[in-house]
Order: structure tokens, then C-alpha cells, then sequence
């Protein structure tokens, strides 16, 4: 491509409204350019790195046996209320009406479509399993679409979704999935990680996230450098750090009531009572869908509200308000405890129940309780484990140190169980003519996040540093002086040659000031950079050199074609995925 024929129009300042690098280059580079929040063009250089993504995503696809659909953006009602999450999605779903008032929704993601897909067509097992996927725009209201492509309300999304007549088949499936993401992000040279996720209160029995690590990230990761265990901090797990120290005061053989004026904090009471935080339990109660639970947790530990949606198996959770606590315990905010607390469930951390002794609210107004003993003066009607897990903590598998990282979640894949199956009548035929549910599982990864993600890794401060695969172009060929016939004739000489090569290489035929197609192509950051100067033609040669490291060779014309190739295969050896088993 002739620089002068596409679209490029590379920018000096920064967009006003780009938080992250990704962004600011993105847009700076001519890549995309905005059209509302969270709503992008692709221009010519960006689209040609998505669809290099794309390429590669389709191969290992392929590999993992899916077959590539495309479904509608814009889906009817009807099945969304079929799955219910026309009701449950909230106001992340756009929707729509059509000129007859039928409603409609635009996809954020289509497992409605794709079992009704299945439903209609598939009936036995011997017709099992099923796994396709497409590449797909997708849209989410966001409340906060930013970072350009990361998290855009508009966004390419590859979805995938499979069918099985048993866990084990669903397995198989999953495992191959796993596979080829993680072949996806190490041909695409990405530092990334595949964490344990929150597969959350669906049924769905394990999950997994990979996580692109950046210090922009938005989730949190927890993760172990000595046995590699890794979870959203969401999921982690890690060991009790300071079990609660010899309980200080006499045990005694009922609780003891004991006045606590005024004082409302962990710290505040624990130093009055002359216990420590660990020796409290804090008592938090809860409403969910106007159902109201205490939860019992360590007074030096927090509670993971992630964990407990799913201990309730419920979406939406919110502390109750100082009216409604009053009412359920019969004592203030700031002294409510399990100790004959009556008609709400209650759950508590195991870590409470190890207490020995410990001291709690008496759900009276400026009043604790000594001397409580789990197990004896109350019982809870769930014990889970419902702590947050914190850097530093030791790990849950061996002990050692967890460690926080920053991440950018690229790929999420999901077994999901019957969930949709059931809700939509998705069933099949066993082998003893029995009907069943199908399995399901979903593998998501989002492309434009993927090629934005790959910036925030690979960048200086001139711009973008392109792994080779995602690059818009391998090679960059400029012609410094364009207004030198001899150089223009010879620049469209290797031009042509190249070409024919067949090296994906971009001509930078324009008429402008070596200093500016150098910024330009500093930012843009084509890996590969041919350039053609009246003062080395002149000994009959042209210089390349690497966008990575700067580092320049002379080469003679002659052998310009061949010394691509080599560089390239080079390159491309360094993120070649080696074939196992
Ligand atoms: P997040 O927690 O970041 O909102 P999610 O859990 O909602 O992500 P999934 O529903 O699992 O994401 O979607 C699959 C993939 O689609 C994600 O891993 C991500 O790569 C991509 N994706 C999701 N939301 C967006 C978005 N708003 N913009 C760009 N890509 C997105
Ligand atoms: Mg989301």
C-alpha cells in the first residue's frame, strides 16, 4: 500500500479524553478515531490489526474445533425473556423497538441466539457435541465506557459456545478452548496470565480468565511466583495470616454483658475490652431482595462480596441501612452480633467458628458481649468461606506469599451448565431415549481489547512498538527525498520488488520532511523500516532498521529483498508457538 492512497492521519497532541497509553496512541497513530463514548471507526491501520488478531483467532478456532457462525447484532425480546435475563441484565442491555413496537435488544453476548440455534435443529445425543463461534460486534451500555478500545460500549467480540451431553464431553471441550487461548496470547507475544475466576452464582462450575498484566489493568489479580497459582482477587484464595491470638480475658460460662459507650469501631471496642480485632465478631447485616442475613466475619478480616452473592446465589447485594438494622437485631448500627439474634439466616466465616472465645455485639445500644463462644451461644445456620484474601497472605495451595498484580482481562471462558439449556428447553435424547438438558459451556475473548492491551505492553515514548503478528504493517518503506527523481525511481524499484515478495510492507511515498515521516513512523511503529536516502544511495544502499531497538544495518540493494526475509522470519521465530505433544 502507497502511504499517499490510504487513510493515515497521525496527530501531535493527545486526545483530551485518553486516560491510558493504548488510547492516546491508538488515536494519536491514526488507528481509530471516536464518534461517541465508547463508539470508534476503525480507520485502515487499526482495522488491519484487528483482523490480523482475527486471523489468528480463526486458526485456533479451527484448531479447537469450532466452526465459525455469524449471528445478528440485533436480537428479539422473546428470547431474552425465555433465558430472563431480559429482566435481570439491567440497563448495560440496549434496547430497542421496531416499527410494529416488537422489542428488541443488541447482543452483549448471544447465548439466547445460539440455543435457540441448537434447540431447533439438534435432538439426539449422537448429534452432540456442538461448539461454534463468531466474530462479532457487540454492545454493553457501560457506565463508564473509556480507554478507547478496552472498554468501549461498541466492541468486536470473538464468542464461542458449546453443547454436551455430559460433564466429562464439557470438559474435553473446555480444555481445548484453554488451550487455544493461551496460543492465542503467545502468538500475539503478550505477557499474560490465565487466572481462576468467579464463575458465579450460575451453576457454572469452573472459570478461567486471562489476564493481560498491565499496570492500567482494572482487576485485580492475586498471585502466587512459587506455585503459580493465580485467581481474580474476586476468586482467591489464600490461608488464615494471623490466626486469633490466646483469648486474654477468663472464659466463662455464659456470655457477659459488658457497656461499650459510644464506641462503634473494631479498634475503638477491642482496646476497651482489652481483646484484639481478631477476637471480635463483626456482624453485618445484609438485605437481598428483601431478604436480610447477618454475616459473621473476623473483626480483622473483610468480607468478600463476591462470595457471598454466590453463598446467597443472588446478583444484587447491599449492606442494610441503620433503620432496617434496628429493626431486625433490636439494637443500633455498630452493636449487632449473632448471640440470640432471631429470624434471619446467618452465616459465618470458619474462621469465626475457630475462635475459641471471642466478643461480639449484644444488639443493645452501647453494649458487647465477653465470653462468647461459637458453637455454644450461637449456631449459624451456613458456614463458607466468605474472606477476602489480600497481598501478602499466604497462598492457599503452598503457602507462600501471594502477590497483587494489575491485569487487563482479555479472554474469559465459562462452564456453564445447564442455565440457559433448562430455561430455553434445550434438550436431548440420551441412549435410553431419556431427556436431558444440554451442558453448555461459552468462551469469550474480546479482539479490540486484545489489540489495545498489546499497546499498553509494547510502547515507548515516540509510540507504539508492534509485535510483529499484530503489526498494521511488517515493513515500512520510506523514501526520504522525494524530491530527487534518481531516489524515487529507485524507491519504487524496491517498492515493486518487495511486493512481489510478497512482504506485507506499507510505501511512504508522500512528499514530506524526513523529520516528519520519521515521527511518524516512530509512532505508528511499523517493526521493520526501509529507508531510502539520496546519501547511501549513493554507495548503492538503503538502511534498515528495528523499530524495537533502534538497531541499523546498511544494506546493499541488491540484497534488500532477502535481508527482509530474514529479519521477519526472525521475528516471527521469537513468538512462534512451539508444538507440543
Ligand atoms: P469486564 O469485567 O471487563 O466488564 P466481562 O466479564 O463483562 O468484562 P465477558 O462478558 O466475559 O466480559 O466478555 C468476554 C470478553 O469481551 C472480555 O474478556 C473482554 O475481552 C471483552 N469485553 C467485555 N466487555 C468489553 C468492553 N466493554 N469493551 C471491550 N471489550 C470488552
Ligand atoms: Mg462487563
Amino acid at each position: 500500500m502507497r502511504w499517499s492512497k490510504t487513510f493515515i492521519h497521525t496527530l501531535r497532541q493527545d486526545p483530551a479524553d485518553a486516560e491510558v497509553i493504548s488510547h492516546r496512541l491508538m488515536t494519536r497513530a491514526s488507528l481509530i478515531s471516536k464518534v461517541a463514548p465508547g463508539v470508534y471507526n476503525y480507520l485502515p491501520l487499526g482495522l488491519r490489526s484487528l483482523r490480523k488478531l482475527e486471523f489468528i483467532v480463526r486458526q485456533e478456532m479451527a484448531r479447537a474445533g469450532s466452526s465459525e457462525i455469524v449471528m445478528p447484532a440485533v436480537n428479539p425480546a422473546e428470547l431474552w425473556k425465555e433465558s430472563g435475563r431480559w429482566f435481570e441484565y439491567g440497563p448495560e442491555l440496549l434496547r430497542l423497538k421496531d416499527r410494529h413496537d416488537h422489542e428488541f435488544c443488541i447482543g452483549p453476548t448471544h447465548e439466547e441466539v445460539i440455543t435457540d440455534i441448537v434447540r431447533r435443529l439438534v435432538t439426539s445425543y449422537r448429534q452432540l457435541p456442538v461448539n461454534m463461534y463468531q466474530i462479532q460486534t457487540k454492545f454493553r451500555d457501560e457506565i463508564r465506557p473509556r480507554f478507547g478500545l478496552m472498554r468501549g460500549r461498541e466492541f468486536i467480540m470473538k464468542d464461542a459456545y458449546t453443547f454436551h451431553a455430559d460433564a466429562e464431553d464439557l470438559d474435553v471441550a473446555y480444555r481445548a478452548m484453554e488451550a487455544a487461548y493461551r496460543r492465542v496470547f503467545e502468538r500475539c507475544a503478550l505477557s499474560y496470565t490465565q487466572v481462576e475466576a468467579d464463575s458465579g452464582n450460575i451453576g457454572g462450575s469452573e472459570s478461567h480468565e486471562f489476564m493481560v498484566l498491565a499496570d492500567t489493568g482494572e482487576d485485580a489479580i492475586l498471585a502466587c511466583a512459587a506455585c503459580g497459582y493465580g485467581a481474580n482477587v474476586e476468586k482467591a484464595l489464600s490461608k488464615d495470616p494471623n490466626p486469633a491470638p490466646p483469648y486474654p480475658l477468663d472464659a466463662t460460662q455464659q456470655p457477659q454483658s459488658i457497656e461499650t459507650p459510644e464506641m462503634k469501631t473494631i479498634d475503638q471496642v477491642a482496646d476497651f475490652l482489652g481483646v484484639a480485632p481478631a477476637h471480635l465478631i463483626k456482624t453485618l447485616i445484609f438485605e437481598s431482595y428483601e431478604e436480610f442475613v447477618a454475616v459473621l466475619m473476623r473483626g480483622d478480616q473483610e468480607v468478600n462480596e463476591v462470595r457471598l452473592k454466590n453463598a446467597l446465589d443472588c446478583t444484587h447485594l447491599q449492606l442494610a441501612t441503620e433503620e432496617k438494622i434496628e429493626k431486625i437485631t433490636g439494637g443500633p448500627q455498630g452493636f449487632s452480633g449473632p448471640v440470640g439474634l432471631e429470624g434471619v439466616r446467618i452465616l459465618a466465616d470458619p474462621t469465626v467458628m475457630a475462635l475459641e472465645h471471642a466478643a461480639t455485639g449484644a444488639n443493645v445500644k452501647d453494649t458487647h458481649l465477653v465470653g462468647v463462644v461459637p458453637g455454644r451461644d450461637f449456631k449459624p445456620d451456613v458456614v463458607v468461606d466468605l474472606r477476602l484474601a489480600r497481598e501478602g497472605e499466604p497462598c492457599g495451595v503452598c503457602g507462600k506469599p501471594l502477590a497483587e498484580k494489575r491485569g487487563i482481562e482479555v479472554g474469559h471462558i465459562f462452564k456453564l451448565g445447564t442455565k440457559y439449556s433448562s430455561k430455553m428447553d434445550c434438550n436431548f435424547l440420551d441412549n435410553e431415549g431419556q431427556e436431558h438438558p444440554m451442558i453448555m459451556g461459552c468462551y469469550g475473548l474480546g479482539i479490540g481489547r486484545t489489540v489495545a492491551a498489546a499497546i499498553e505492553q509494547n510502547h515507548d515514548e515516540h509510540g507504539v512498538i508492534w509485535p510483529i503478528p499484530l503489526a498494521p504493517y511488517e515493513v515500512v518503506l520510506a523514501v526520504l527525498n522525494s524530491d530527487k527523481p534518481e531516489v524515487v525511481a529507485e524507491s519504487e524499484k524496491l517498492y515493486t520488488a518487495l511486493l512481489e515478495a510478497g512482504i506485507d510492507v506499507i510505501y511512504d511515498d508522500r512528499p514530506e520532511r524526513p523529520g516528519v515521516k520519521f515521527k511518524d513512523m516512530d509512532l505508528i511503529g511499523f517493526p521493520v523500516r526501509i529507508v531510502v536516502g539520496k546519501r547511501s544511495l549513493e554507495n548503492g544502499c538503503v538502511e534498515f532498521s528495528l523499530r524495537r531497538d533502534g538497531e541499523k544495518s546498511i544494506v546493499a540493494l541488491s540484497d534488500v529483498v532477502i535481508h527482509t526475509q530474514e529479519i521477519l522470519s526472525n521475528l516471527k521465530a521469537e513468538s512462534t508457538v512451539e508444538e507440543k505433544g
